[in-house]
């Protein structure tokens, strides 16, 4: 029986094997994000790339730097909040 993942392997070229690989990796990198010792602390990865990505210094978890960017705003935001003062 077909599934999704036999379906991005048909469009994408990639083996089945190389699509459950890269699911488990989205899978391996959400639970290092999510177990994380908030706040996570992004550096800038990938200088060389077009879309860049940021690595957490504690976790190890990457998203794209932009999602990184605008994390690091609400921190940033959040705190000015604290205590009433907005
Ligand atoms: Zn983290």
């Amino acid at each position: 029986m077909s599934d999704v993942f036999d379906k991005l392997s048909s469009v994408s070229g990639l083996t089945r094997f190389e699509v459950d690989a890269i699911w488990e990796g989205v899978k391996a990198n959400r639970k290092r994000l999510e177990e994380c010792d908030h706040p996570h602390e992004f550096e800038l990865v990938d200088q060389d790339k077009v879309v860049r990505n940021a690595r957490c210094r504690k976790c190890g978890g990457v998203v794209v730097a932009t999602n990184a960017l605008w994390y690091i705003d609400g921190l940033a935001h959040a705190s000015k909040c604290e205590g009433g003062s907005k």
